[in-house]
């Protein structure tokens, strides 16, 4: 049975009742296990530098929690329809119309949960005050800003084998001199910009447009190498 505690929601700042929030959406789980529902073995190294699945913490009022389930029913059919859509070994990008607010509010959604979250797979990401407070009032008031603000380059492995079993724990990156954070969820990468200064205009096409257009770029050889990077990188204890 879940227990409620009595708190300050993260969210809108009220004295609440907490509900025991999920940090990730579980619908991110729903590809990490075969046909068989076998999960991937991951070598020992690297069991704690993936993501738990159902990882839960008591960080919103029932009202903020609903907000955020808005825009996980929204992005899930969203990330269904990516997932599911037909690819040409030419593409080296697929276009989407989506709607502007409710996938970014989603987006800053996982970037901030994952910034505020105490469990260890998410330690690397670390909001400075100023952008966590910033994305939280965005939260808050439902405003999803300008697409520059926090934007979010998606990459997918379409052919992948392994990594679409995977969640990963987010990684703290550098983008083109940025600093940005890498979110790994099956075969979709998220890297979030964070950063006081504008990217560069190639950067700026690539995030979620306020015209709808959503970019998700494709990556049709890079899964065994992303895997071989990453197996090496958290063996070596230095994840970059
Ligand atoms: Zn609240």
């Amino acid at each position: 049975m879940t227990k409620d505690n009595n708190g300050t929601c993260r969210l809108c700042l009220q004295p609440s009742v907490l509900r025991n929030s999920h940090i990730l959406p579980e619908f991110f789980y729903s590809d990490l296990y075969d046909k068989k529902h076998r999960a991937i073995s991951v070598p020992s190294y690297a069991k704690e530098k993936t993501v738990q699945k159902g990882l839960r913490e008591y960080l919103l009022c029932q009202e903020c929690e609903t907000k955020f389930s808005k825009y996980e029913t929204y992005a899930s059919s969203l990330i269904k329809k990516i997932r599911t859509s037909s690819i040409d070994k030419k593409d080296n990008f697929i276009d989407f119309i989506v709607d502007y607010k409710s996938f970014k509010l989603f987006q800053l959604s996982l970037l901030w949960r994952a910034g505020i979250c105490s469990d260890k797979s998410y330690s690397q990401v670390i909001l400075a005050k100023k952008h966590e407070e910033k994305i939280r009032y965005m939260l808050h008031k439902e405003d999803a800003g300008k697409y520059i603000d926090y934007g979010c380059w998606m990459v997918m492995y379409p052919d992948s084998q392994k990594i679409k079993r995977i969640i990963w724990s987010p990684s703290m990156v550098k983008i083109d001199g940025h600093n940005g954070y890498k979110f790994m969820t099956g075969n979709l990468m998220w890297y979030f910009f964070v950063s006081s200064h504008k990217p560069n205009a190639d950067f700026q096409s690539s995030f979620l447009q306020e015209t709808g257009l959503l970019k998700i770029w494709l990556d049709h050889q890079g899964e065994a190498i992303v895997y071989e990077n990453m197996a090496k990188a958290l063996n070596s204890r230095k994840v970059k």
